[in-house]
Formats: C-alpha cells, sequence, structure tokens
C-alpha cells in the first residue's frame, strides 16, 4: 500500500483560537476538476511555500481548501457591516472561507483565504460560488496595486472549480486564494459590539492591537491608540487610493480592514478621466462610493468603528459604562480624520508634481486644486497626464498637448508650477510615483473575457506589464492609453460577483 503524500504547508489557526465567537468551522464544497489558472510564484516564496508543491494534487487540494493541511481549521467569518449605509446585522462569509494563517520567512504572520469556496451559512441567497472573470480581476487588481505600493490584500492564486456558476449567464467558476495581513473588518468590531458582550468586543480590541498595530499595546490608553492608529492608517489609504485615481466601489463598512489594507475588489476600478463624480458599480446607484466622496465615506466608515468601540473608549480602558466621556473623545478623534488625510493627499501631489515636500502649503494647495480644476475641464486622462508632466519635467512639454487641457490654462499653471518648483522640480521623482501602467478597464475585460473563453495569454501577459507600473518599455504603448470614449461611456463594473 502507497501512502498518500501530504502537503507540508503548516497552518496555524489563530483567528479561530482567539475569537471563536467570530468563527464557524466549516469545509470547502468538493470540486469536479480544480485546474490551477495562475499562481503567484513570487508570493508564494515571501510565504515560504514551494511553488512547485502547491502545483501538485496536494498542493491543490490545499489552494482550494478540499485538502487543508493536517491540523489546518479552516473558518467561515462572522461579521455584520453597514452596506450603502443600512446596518446589516449578520453578514460573515458568504463563500469565503479563512483557511489558517502562517507565519513567513521574514517574520510576518499571513491569512490564507479562500474565495469562492461555497456556500456557508452565511450565503444567505447566494450560491457560495464565483467565476472565473471576477476572481481573476480581484487578481490582476490587487497585484497592481501592490506594485503601485498601495497596502493591500495579495493574490496568491486562482483555481478554476470546473462547476459551472450561473450569473446573467453561465460562467466558469473558480476560487480565489488570498493573502491578507489579517481579516478584521470594522464589521467585525460592529459584529462583536452588537452582541453586547464587551469581554468580547475588548479581545476583538486586543487581537486587532496584537497583529495590526502593536505600538498601541505600550500607549497609556490602548484602546484610544487602536482607533488613533487606524484612523491614521485608513487616512493614508485612502489619499494613496485617490492619488493613482482608484475607485474602490463598494466602502462598506465590512470592506474596511482594521490593519489598512485594501481589500474586497468588487467593484472597483480606475479613473480615466478625472472627474471626482465617477463611479463604475452597476449597483450604486446613487453614487455613494464615488471617486471624489472617498475620503468623506472613510471618515463614515472610521465613525462606525468609533461608535462599535465607545465601550472601551472611556477615561479609564477598564470602565466599559463611561460612555459620554467616550463619545466626545471619540468624536475629537475622528476629526483627526480630515487633517491626517489631507496632509497625506499634500505629500502625496507634492510627490506626483515632483515638488519639495517642504514648500508652503500657501503656494502648493492654489497649484493642486487648479490642477484638477483644469483636468476635470478638459476630462483629461489622470494616469497619462502627470506621466506627461513627469516629461515636462525633463524639459519634454510634446506630451501635453492633446490630453485635453484648455491649452491657454494650462500653459499659465506650468509657468506657475515652474516658478513654485524654482530649481527644484525632480523628475527622477515623479517617474517613481506616477505610474505608466494601470489596470486599464478596458484592457482588464479584454482579457478576463479571454480568460473565460480558455485563453490566459492576455491576463498573464497584463500582470506582468502591471508588475513594474512605473518604467516605461518599450512596445507597451497600448497599455500606457486610456480607453476609447465609447468604452468609457457604458463602461460598468458589478458586484455579486
Ligand atoms: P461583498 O460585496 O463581496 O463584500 O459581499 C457581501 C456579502 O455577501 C458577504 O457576506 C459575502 O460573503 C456575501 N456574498 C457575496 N456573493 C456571494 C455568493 N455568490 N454566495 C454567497 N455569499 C455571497
Ligand atoms: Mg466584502
Amino acid at each position: 500500500m502507497t501512502s498518500t503524500p501530504t502537503s507540508t504547508v503548516q497552518l496555524a489557526h489563530t483567528f479561530a483560537d482567539e475569537l471563536p465567537e467570530l468563527t464557524l468551522d466549516w469545509q470547502a464544497a468538493e470540486l469536479p476538476a480544480p485546474e490551477l489558472l495562475v499562481l503567484n510564484e513570487s508570493l508564494a516564496r515571501q510565504l515560504g511555500l514551494d511553488p512547485a508543491e502547491l502545483r501538485s494534487p496536494e498542493g491543490l487540494g490545499v489552494l482550494t481548501g478540499t485538502r487543508p493541511p493536517p491540523g489546518a481549521r479552516p473558518v467561515a467569518q462572522l461579521y455584520a457591516g453597514h452596506q450603502f449605509g443600512s446596518w446589516n446585522p449578520r453578514m460573515g462569509d458568504g463563500r469565503a472561507l479563512l483557511l489558517g494563517d502562517l507565519t513567513a520567512p521574514s517574520g510576518a504572520r499571513f491569512d490564507l483565504h479562500l474565495k469562492g469556496s461555497g456556500r456557508t451559512p452565511f450565503a444567505r441567497g447566494g450560491d457560495g460560488y464565483a467565476a472565473v472573470g471576477p476572481m481573476l480581476r480581484e487578481y490582476v487588481l490587487s497585484e497592481s496595486m501592490a506594485a503601485l505600493g498601495i497596502p493591500t490584500t495579495r493574490a496568491l492564486a486562482v483555481v478554476a472549480t470546473g462547476a459551472v456558476v450561473r450569473r446573467e449567464r453561465a460562467l466558469p467558476g473558480a476560487i480565489l486564494v488570498r493573502v491578507a495581513a489579517g481579516h478584521l473588518r470594522v464589521g467585525s468590531v460592529e459584529y462583536a459590539r452588537a452582541t453586547g458582550d464587551v469581554a468580547l468586543l475588548r479581545r476583538v480590541a486586543d487581537h486587532a492591537i496584537a497583529r495590526h498595530h502593536p505600538t498601541a499595546a505600550d500607549a497609556a490608553h490602548p484602546y484610544r491608540a487602536l482607533f488613533e492608529a487606524v484612523v491614521a492608517a485608513q487616512a493614508q489609504l485612502i489619499a494613496q487610493w485617490m492619488a493613482v485615481g482608484f475607485i474602490h466601489g463598494v466602502m462598506n463598512t465590512d470592506n474596511m480592514t482594521l490593519s489598512g489594507e485594501t481589500i474586497d475588489y468588487g467593484p472597483c476600478a480606475f479613473l480615466d478621466a478625472y472627474d471626482p463624480t465617477t463611479w463604475f458599480s452597476s449597483i450604486d446607484e446613487l453614487g455613494r462610493y464615488a471617486y471624489g466622496r472617498q475620503p468623506a465615506i472613510a471618515e463614515w466608515d472610521l465613525a462606525r468603528l468609533g461608535e462599535a468601540m465607545l465601550p472601551l473608549l472611556g477615561d479609564d480602558p477598564e470602565v466599559s459604562d463611561d460612555l459620554d466621556t467616550a463619545v466626545a473623545w471619540a468624536t475629537g478623534a475622528l476629526t483627526s480624520f480630515g487633517a491626517l488625510y489631507r496632509a497625506a493627499r499634500r505629500a502625496r501631489y507634492l510627490a506626483k508634481l515632483g515638488l519639495p515636500q517642504a514648500v508652503t502649503a500657501d503656494e502648493t494647495d492654489p497649484l493642486i486644486e487648479q490642477l484638477l480644476t483644469l483636468l476635470k475641464q478638459g476630462r483629461v486622462d489622470f494616469t497619462g497626464f502627470f506621466r506627461a508632466l513627469t516629461a515636462a519635467a525633463s524639459g519634454d512639454d510634446a506630451m501635453l498637448s492633446g490630453l485635453g487641457a484648455p491649452e491657454v490654462e494650462l500653459q499659465t499653471w506650468l509657468g506657475q508650477w515652474r516658478r513654485v518648483g524654482a530649481d527644484s522640480i525632480d523628475a527622477a521623482a515623479m517617474a517613481a510615483v506616477n505610474p505608466v501602467y494601470i489596470p486599464r478597464n478596458h484592457l482588464v475585460q479584454e482579457a478576463l473575457d479571454a480568460a473565460t473563453a480558455g485563453d490566459l495569454a492576455p491576463f498573464t501577459t497584463l500582470v506582468d506589464v502591471l508588475r513594474d507600473p512605473f518604467v516605461e518599455r518599450p512596445g507597451l504603448d497600448r497599455y500606457a492609453l486610456p480607453a476609447d470614449a465609447d468604452f468609457a461611456a457604458d463602461f460598468q463594473t458589478f458586484c455579486g460577483t
């Protein structure tokens, strides 16, 4: 008798051990014909995993959750959340599982998480599955964000399941294997608070501190320090989104992490023409999550976090019924979001403009706002403009014309920019922050359509291009250009993917 080889992947179950009330032991669904579509080999190595082993039948069993490694304990996570502003007391992983966590060779701890692994008791009306297109979409978008230097969950693999998923039409099914610093969301804290169990709320906060914001443990008031740390991390994150034109699309509180990583790439997309009122998500009827509203929405979500944490935010962290003091403190702490966001945004735009960070706000704020007004007036391609400006910083203004900005105003603005920058505009620094290649909506669509029809080549090429977004390379011109106007006018993204 031959023994069945087992995986050498070792997974702990820290979350389930520490917060069992927020988990439900669950198993991934069996799959008719799993086939590995894409494996992120460099990420696998960073995690200390062997790509060759992950490609083996045992590895595929791990990646799909159908044969978890010995000792693993997959769970569905429970959380609540505000969806489009409305309270939902019970959401949780309807089609996802936390497979476990591991410690990478760097010493950092990561969750391995599956999306599309079958129905759980939290599936409500959903079928528990996911289609190839949307899972590859999360893969390419999240990997692009990582390459842009933006905190994000990562994508380790996409496995086709061999099953058919019914959406508007029949589609091939898939599982995404996601890697994250952690999966605690604002909605996790809201869930704990809603149970009325303050001891549980405290343990959730302790877990968040230990895992994501360890310096808060040394503060005089660790829970206040935790709240401040999450506010600061989100202010930085949203400023980074805005600086590359990223529109998340569904900033519900269950899709905001405590770690400060971008999570849940459902209906997200990048701006082409600069217009703060842009949104693409078909389910966002009122544009609640439009590009320009993201900072205000983040603050709204953080207010929900503050409310959920109130029993921990009184003067004495051990006293949970000091709510008046807690409300007063949390209200004040929340106002720091605006200042932190504005400072982070200014820093990002100064970098995009090649200006030293020391230039005074009096000089630079009007410069930034006037530029954005120009871009909006001319419906100028946001990414293309800053790359053309990078060339202009080296003396080549040619790329700037024809982008749509009103010519006279643009020349005036360029004069001001050069005056403010004096001799210190740094073209090399600009090239390091203004990407050439972002996941253009039409290119993503083209790659996913081909992959759904069985051809992964355009997807693989796109992922390769986006892995190195700041270095212009020959032969890749079409990856740097926006979609034509017809495509842009009709483009929509879909949730319920
Ligand atoms: P999302 O919009 O991806 O953040 O998902 C919101 C909630 O709906 C989460 O609780 C998901 O687990 C759940 N969900 C989304 N799609 C499905 C599906 N096809 N089957 C079951 N649950 C789903
Ligand atoms: Mg979600």
